[in-house]
């Protein structure tokens, strides 16, 4: 078999199985062989199941008492059995699995192996795995591959095809350079695939880890020396003048511009202004208000006569950002349009023709934007907002819409300076570092789960003075319909845990768009007081009135994204609360959160999470979600950066032409993070 192969030459898949993988994104072997484990299980020691604490897995030595029940909910078929060992008993729960009740038998012992879910304020064990004694035996120390799955295939299914896969592939053809390899001790392709799937133990994992991370920076590394070889110092086809338009918004808004977004503003006006194509990054904490600037930006565009466009990574966002601009530049002449995937076909088709023939001068919009059928007249500035949610390659797309546009490029996420020149070196930095005035900083706390009653009473407290909760459910199983559930199930039981008057509403991902706008809005306009969520809300949502946050299992998300979580909050005048909810008390996790609860400086966060994290810590813990890397986390993989940032830039004098001629296999692994056009 060779990596191009399609999958269904992997013995055991067939047409239909071919299809959910093909919903995964894997059509080729390789891309199988790419499709890296979410985490690992590590199999542990059969455990009391008095020592089960919510959000942890257990192995526990049960015995069933009670004839399982099945019961229906939406489109999920729900089986609980309740199991005892010598002196308490826990109730074991299974999703779309009916054909356990037939395996099981009252009476009988079994061991099984779960994650300790908290419902209606007990404990259960989520979708465990009844193993035997053999079992048991065979698996205890081992680290077994968990995928991302999708309804209808099974872990097993995609563990099967991947031994498959690497037993009949030849996989000896390794793109990086044998000198690269030997220089930063790296090992081959070959072992690293091998061992990331199956690995002998943690020290193999790591191993193989390191060279698939540096793999991805290195090729990162080397479209970016591209762009920056192509972009340098490029004249410029938009040349603009004073806005007249831009001063008088600016004068008119109800607060002062903080001296950081005053610098960042007039670095930002006199780039496009200067003659030459503008690459500029803004890089600003949650809530420093950086969204002004886009919209002064593209004000000054269209007052020039020229279109300006701001992409935006979620629907909600995109929405909330129309409203915003409408608001401000009401009365300026200037048109203002949104695009969204979620509008029809009919609406498109409108917006799209009001883009071609410049009846709008500001679009904004979702990834819609990057779509073929967008054309625009004169795109004189694009602007992406939380590029940390996009690649490189869909930032690029947008500026491909335009003849060499003015870029600007916003980032939420404090990245330590050394990093940032790494990470956008072909782009300018501005720094909004101040935050506006009269906030208070939001007051933390990490709590473990027996003082949820307590935080319910104090949330209770907050919606009687009139402010706004947001709470957020971890997705514990990997899998979007249970993770539904999940915050289905946590905002059922909230709402026998508080007051009847408090209007509890849920958010999550697989709801459609248009819901999700629906829940926003409504949350934005106070006719919701609690929102439980997923990590949907992460990003850019602003509702100032919202003053209390609560995460639960905030041990299993990065400290980067929790400070960004936390960031909804403390936008109005109120005194905001965040509270980091745990079931894990261990001292690892308590020094980690611990930082979070002493700073809310998002580039001191982001230095801890950089020194706390070391190259073993990736079991369960959210990647950051900085850029579009697989596996790279660029806080936890700082130092492989910086290899990867040497060894590409002894590439970066070649010509490409001749590069991709004398390495040719690093051509194919260079397309994807490129735009075709370039290579
Ligand atoms: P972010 O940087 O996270 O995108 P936003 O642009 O959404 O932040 O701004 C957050 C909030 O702060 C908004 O309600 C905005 O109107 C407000 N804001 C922005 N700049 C200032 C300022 N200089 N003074 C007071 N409030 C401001
Ligand atoms: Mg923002």
């Amino acid at each position: 078999m060779k990596i191009n192969d399609s999958i269904r030459n992997i013995k055991g898949i067939g047409k239909k199985s071919e299809k959910l993988f093909n919903k995964l994104g894997i059509n080729t072997v390789e891309e199988l062989l790419c499709f890296y484990p979410s985490e690992y299980d590590i199999f542990g020691k059969i455990e009391p199941v008095a020592a089960a604490s919510e959000g942890n897995m257990i192995i526990v030595e049960v015995c069933l008492k009670e004839r399982p029940r099945l019961t229906v909910s939406g489109n999920l078929k729900i089986t609980r059995a309740c199991f005892k060992d010598t002196d308490r008993s826990i109730i074991a729960v299974w999703f779309n699995m009916p054909f356990i009740m037939k395996m099981l038998h009252m009476g009988t012992y079994y061991i099984l192996r779960g994650r300790a879910a908290s419902r209606n304020g007990f404990l259960e064990l989520r979708q465990p795995k009844i193993l035997s004694r053999q079992e048991y035996a065979a698996l205890t120390g081992t680290m077994q591959p968990k995928y991302h799955l999708t309804a209808g295939l099974a872990n097993n299914t995609i563990i099967k095809a991947v031994s498959f896969a690497l037993k009949e592939t030849d996989l000896s053809d390794d793109f990086l350079p044998a000198d690269i390899r030997s220089e930063f001790n790296l090992i081959t392709w070959r072992e690293a695939i091998s061992a990331i799937h199956f690995p002998k133990d943690r020290d193999e994992c790591i191993q193989a880890r390191r060279r698939l991370v540096f793999d991805e920076f290195f090729f990162f590394m080397l479209a970016l020396g591209q762009l920056k070889n192509t972009k340098h110092l490029m004249a410029s086809r938009y040349i603009m003048k004073k806005s007249q338009k831009a001063m008088e918004l600016e004068n008119t808004l109800p607060y002062k511009l903080t001296t950081a977004q005053k610098s960042a503003w007039n670095e930002t006006r006199q780039d496009m202004s200067s003659g030459k194509v503008m690459n500029r990054l803004i890089q600003g904490d949650v809530g420093s208000g950086k969204t002004i600037i886009a919209v002064l930006a593209l004000l000054m565009t269209a007052e020039n006569g020229y279109q300006g466009a701001i992409m935006v990574p979620t629907e909600v966002l995109a929405a909330q950002h129309y409203e915003t601009f409408c608001e401000l530049l009401a009365g300026s002449g200037i048109k203002t349009g949104l695009l969204s995937g979620s509008m029809t076909a009919a609406q498109k088709r409108n917006v799209y023709a009001q883009i071609k023939n410049h009846e709008l001068d500001i679009i904004i919009g979702t990834h819609a934007l990057i779509q073929e059928k967008v054309e625009f007249s004169c795109l004189g500035l694009v602007v992406t907002d939380e590029q940390h949610r996009f690649g490189v390659k869909q930032r690029e797309s947008l500026y491909l819409k335009g003849s060499e546009p003015h870029m600007l490029v916003m980032s939420a996420t404090p990245i330590p300076r050394t990093l940032a020149i790494i990470l956008y070196g072909e782009l300018d930095i501005s720094v909004i570092d101040v935050m506006p005035e009269g906030r208070l900083p939001v007051k933390n706390c990490v709590a473990g789960t027996n003082y949820r009653a307590q935080a319910y009473k104090f949330i209770d407290q907050q919606v009687l003075a009139g402010h706004q909760i947001y709470i957020i459910c971890p997705m514990v199983d990997g899998s979007e319909s249970i993770e539904a559930e999940d915050v289905i199930n946590y905002a059922d039981m909230l709402h026998q845990s508080l007051p009847s008057g408090i209007r509890i509403a849920y958010l999550h991902g697989k709801m459609r768009p248009a819901q999700k706008n629906e829940i926003m809005e409504n949350f934005a306009g106070h006719k919701i007081d609690v929102l439980v969520s997923t990590t949907v809300i992460e990003v850019g949502i602003n509702v100032p009135n919202a003053t209390v946050m609560m995460i639960e299992n905030s041990e299993r998300f990065g400290l980067a994204q929790l400070h960004q979580l936390r960031g909804r909050v403390g936008r109005g005048s109120a005194q905001s609360y965040c509270i980091f909810m745990t079931g894990n008390n261990s001292k690892e996790v308590m020094d980690r959160l611990s930082v979070l609860e002493s700073s809310n400086d998002g580039f001191y966060i982001a230095e801890q999470d950089l020194k706390l994290r070391g190259p073993g810590d990736f079991f369960g813990i959210r990647q950051s979600g900085e850029l579009d890397f697989k596996l790279a986390d660029i806080y936890q993989d700082a130092s492989v950066l910086m290899e990867a940032k040497k060894a590409a830039s002894c590439f970066e004098t070649m010509d490409i032409q001749l590069m991709c001629r004398k390495y040719s296999r690093l051509k194919d692994k260079l397309l994807p993070y490129m735009d075709g056009t370039q290579l």
